[in-house]
Order: C-alpha cells, then sequence, then structure tokens
C-alpha cells in the first residue's frame, strides 16, 4: 500500500503517516459524493446555512489545536496560523449569512411574461490545494461551493494530509451530511482518472502554473470548467511621496509573512529614485530586524519554508539572479541549523529577463527594483507574466488610485497589503490563472447561470 509521511519543516521530523487511497477506493468516493449531491442540492439554504454557522463553531472551538497542526505541518508562525483559522469561521459565517441574496434569482425585463436568471448548483467539484494556506484555502473555495448546493472533493497538498483529514472532521462534526465533503489521500499522479470521472463536473486549483497547465488541460480535454489561482510576482510602487516608515513597515510584512510562501505577497518592490536608496536603507534594517526561529515561538516573525526542496529551490533562484548580475543586500546563504531556513533576503539591480524580476520566488525574498518615475514604475511592474495582486504607496489616494487602475493585476491596492475578502472578487490575469473566488463571482463559477423564459 502506498504511504505519505508528513514532515516539520523545522525539526526535519517525520509527523503521520497517512495510506494513500487506491484507485477503486478513490472511485467510491466519488460515487458517494455523487450521490450526495442529488438531496444535497433539494436542501434549503436556511439548512445550509445553519451547517455552515455551525462548522464556524467547530473552527471557533478548535483554533488552538487547527493552529498548532497547521503550524507543525507547514512551518507558519503561530500566531499567523490562529489568524487563518479565524479567517476560516469568518467565510463561513460570511456565506452562511449572505449566499440567499448572491444567489438570489435575478429578474430581466423582456418581452416575455416572466423572465429571470437563476443559479443552480452543478454537482461535485474537485478542489486540488495547496500548503500555503493549509485551512483557509480549502474554506475559501468550500464555504460557497457548498452553500451553492455543491458537493466537494478535496486533493490536498501531500505535506499537509493531517489538516486535510482535520477539514473533514470538522464538517462531520458540524453535522454536514457524510459525503458532502471529503478528503482524498492521494498523489498528483492519480488527478487525471479524477477528472475524468464522470461525477466531477469542475475542477478549482491553486498552486504553482505547471500543476493549474497539467490540471486545465485535462479538465479542457473532459470538456469540464476549471477556476486556476496560480502564483504572482507582485509589484508594490513605493511613490516618491510615500512616508518611508510605513513604506518598510508595510514591505517586510509583506514579504515575511506565512514565511514569504504568499501568492499575493509583496514580491517586486519598485521604488522611485528619489526616495530609492532611503526606502532602501530602512528596509534592509527592518529584514535584517525581524526574527527568524521556531515558529511555535510566539515572538518569530518567520519560520521555516514549507519543506526542505522548496528552500533549496529558493536558494538556486537567488544564486540565479546573482549570477545575472542582481545585487545582494541581504541574506542569501543558507543557515547552518536543521529545518528548511531561509533568511531574509533582499536583491537589486534587477531588470528584466532575471530569475527573481520574472519568476515567482516563494519565500523571503524582495526584489528591489529602481524606477525613473512614476510612468516607468507602471511600465516595470507591468513587465511580468504574472498578474494577481499589486499595490501602490502614497500619501496621496487619488494619485494611487490613478496608477492601480493601470495596474494589470487582479487586485490592486492602495496603501495597504492585498488581502482576500468575502466581499471582493479574488484572482489573477496572466499567467495568474482566471475565474474568482469569493463574492458573488466567486459563488456563481459553480453554478449554471440559467436562463428561464415564460412566454
Ligand atoms: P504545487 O502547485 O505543485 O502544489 C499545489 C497542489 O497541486 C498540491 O495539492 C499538489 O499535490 C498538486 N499538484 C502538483 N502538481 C500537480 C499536477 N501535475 N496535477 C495535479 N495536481 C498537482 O506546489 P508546490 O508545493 O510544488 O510548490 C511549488 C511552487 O508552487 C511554489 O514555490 C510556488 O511558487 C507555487 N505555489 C503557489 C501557491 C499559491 O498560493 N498560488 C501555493 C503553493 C505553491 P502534491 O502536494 O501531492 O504534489
Amino acid at each position: 500500500m502506498s504511504t505519505i509521511t508528513t514532515i516539520n519543516p523545522a525539526t526535519e521530523t517525520p509527523i503521520k503517516t497517512y495510506n494513500r487511497l487506491t484507485v477503486s477506493e478513490t472511485e467510491e468516493h466519488l460515487e458517494k459524493a455523487g450521490t450526495a449531491f442529488k438531496s444535497w442540492k433539494k436542501t434549503s439554504f436556511t439548512e445550509r446555512s445553519n451547517l455552515m454557522t455551525k462548522l464556524a463553531e467547530v473552527f471557533d472551538k478548535r483554533h488552538e489545536e487547527y493552529a498548532q497542526l497547521a503550524t507543525q505541518e507547514m512551518g507558519k508562525p503561530i500566531e499567523q496560523a490562529r489568524k487563518e483559522i479565524e479567517k476560516c469561521a469568518k467565510i463561513c459565517r460570511y456565506y452562511a449569512e449572505h449566499t440567499e441574496a448572491l444567489l438570489a434569482n435575478e429578474p430581466v425585463k423582456t418581452e416575455a411574461s416572466k423572465s429571470y436568471v437563476t443559479f443552480q448548483p452543478i454537482g461535485v467539484i474537485l478542489a486540488i490545494m495547496p500548503w500555503n494556506f493549509p485551512f483557509y484555502q480549502v474554506i475559501r473555495f468550500l464555504a460557497p461551493a457548498l452553500m451553492a448546493g455543491n458537493t466537494a472533493v478535496l486533493k490536498h497538498a501531500s505535506n499537509v494530509q493531517g489538516c486535510a483529514f482535520a477539514l473533514e472532521n470538522a464538517l462531520q462534526e458540524a453535522g454536514f451530511p457524510k459525503a458532502i465533503f471529503s478528503n482524498l489521500n492521494v498523489s498528483s499522479d492519480h488527478v487525471e482518472s479524477i477528472i475524468e470521472n464522470k461525477h466531477i463536473v469542475a475542477v478549482t486549483l491553486t498552486g504553482s502554473a505547471p500543476a493549474g497547465q497539467s490540471v486545465a488541460a485535462i479538465a479542457g480535454k473532459n470538456l469540464k470548467k476549471s477556476v486556476l489561482e496560480l502564483g504572482g510576482s507582485d509589484a508594490y510602487i513605493i511613490l516618491d511621496d510615500a512616508d518611508l516608515e510605513e513604506a518598510t513597515d508595510l514591505a517586510t510584512y509583506g514579504r515575511l509573512q506565512n514565511n514569504g510562501q504568499t501568492c499575493i505577497a509583496a514580491k517586486r518592490f519598485i521604488v522611485l529614485d528619489a526616495i530609492y536608496n532611503d526606502f532602501l536603507e530602512l528596509f534592509k534594517e527592518k529584514m535584517n530586524a525581524a526574527k527568524m526561529g521556531d515558529p511555535t515561538d510566539e515572538d518569530t516573525y518567520y519560520g521555516p519554508l514549507a519543506r526542505v526542496d522548496l528552500r533549496d529551490e529558493l536558494h538556486k533562484q537567488v544564486e540565479k539572479t546573482i549570477s545575472q548580475g542582481g545585487k545582494l543586500i541581504l541574506g542569501g546563504t543558507i543557515p547552518d541549523r536543521t529545518g528548511a531556513y531561509y533568511p531574509a533576503t533582499i536583491i537589486s539591480n534587477l531588470e528584466s529577463g532575471m530569475e527573481a524580476f520574472d519568476e515567482e520566488l516563494f519565500g523571503p525574498v524582495a526584489s528591489v527594483i529602481k524606477a525613473k518615475d512614476e510612468k516607468h514604475a507602471i511600465e516595470l511592474a507591468n513587465n511580468s507574466k504574472f498578474g494577481l495582486g499589486s499595490g501602490v504607496i502614497t500619501k496621496n489616494n487619488i494619485r494611487g488610485e490613478k496608477v492601480a487602475l493601470q495596474l494589470e493585476a487582479g487586485n490592486s491596492f492602495v496603501n495597504k497589503l492585498v488581502v482576500s475578502d468575502p466581499r471582493m472578487p479574488f484572482g489573477g490575469i496572466k499567467t495568474s490563472g482566471y475565474g474568482r473566488e469569493l463574492s458573488g463571482y466567486g459563488i456563481r463559477e459553480f453554478t449554471n447561470t440559467k436562463s428561464i423564459w415564460i412566454d
């Protein structure tokens, strides 16, 4: 029997071994999810809302347990893990409260006696999710998908199977009918046959571009819908009127939160010439002062990366950038200690064609880029194959908004780090993916937007 062992990235010690599902066990789960859909789609919004509220209560009750599990499996600082669990409860409550309104029929004025658009559930959705927010990434998809009347199966990242099973158990504890949601502990080789299965109607993936390309191709071949939330190399433009203390606080937290492993993290800092040197000096001071350490310590600012291979890959990207002419300002060496640690690193003198400019660096490595003026900064920001998040830092909100509107990204925030919020759509353009999560836009991705016409 095939197994997967989860490893604590802070200590490199095994946590637990889980049996992988066989092909026939997986098919059984899919069959059950398909059967469960037939009755779940008929439930009322009130019934679904009551269960979703109970799920929020499970997150409240098991807050510390789940936070410790996330930290143990993927290394995020414990305080940030607690925030992640709080955010899960918030999303559940948001959709418990708002789904009925978000999916209300929309009357359309035509020459018919009655015509409207209605939003109906479509079936079993496959969610392929990453390890970086092991609870939240799943719930961000799952709460709206279930509230819309769909059922779901999860193929979670192999290194966070404890969190995956905790989520499955959380739904059982909340009282959801069995098979409404189940964790499929399978390797990614198994995904093609899952997508091909007759019960699966659509797939959503959050993760890397190669994983997205593979899944989208399989979904396309089977004519099944896909939503992709992939990586980013988010640009934050620091305009010349920015408050440097605030800008560098935001840059430091933005780059180091979740140990630098957030798709919407600030990654490329594009700084106007007039303030470039002052920004770099203060940023270096703050990045250097941020405490790297055991993620279970309350005062740790950032912990290890989620796996040793991811840390080693990141280091290769740093070395490649330097060999291409990037200037190492801080960090850049693998520490001599156990664990997948990588120090806060800053690279400057960057331009298009260099690794740290063109690719996503998923870890505590900041790219600082000098721009001649505002127009040049916008050009540099848009000179990227990615288009997920972006930001503008300025004392002038009107100027910031004008710049934000010119950035090629799914999210552009002024004077704030990009965050996902259930009231706003979330997703990217270009190679950062397609489709949206959250808000009314997200919940409708997995519904049949159906026209009803009564002549
Ligand atoms: P992956 O994209 O490989 O993993 C994300 C999820 O996709 C996991 O569940 C993984 O399963 C699954 N998966 C991987 N390959 C395939 C495939 N061919 N078909 C179907 N499912 C697949 O991320 P990694 O963990 O390897 O991280 C690599 C890079 O991805 C990071 O350095 C970062 O750049 C990016 N990334 C982006 C994230 C985001 O939030 N946008 C989140 C995580 C990573 P399994 O774990 O079993 O391989």
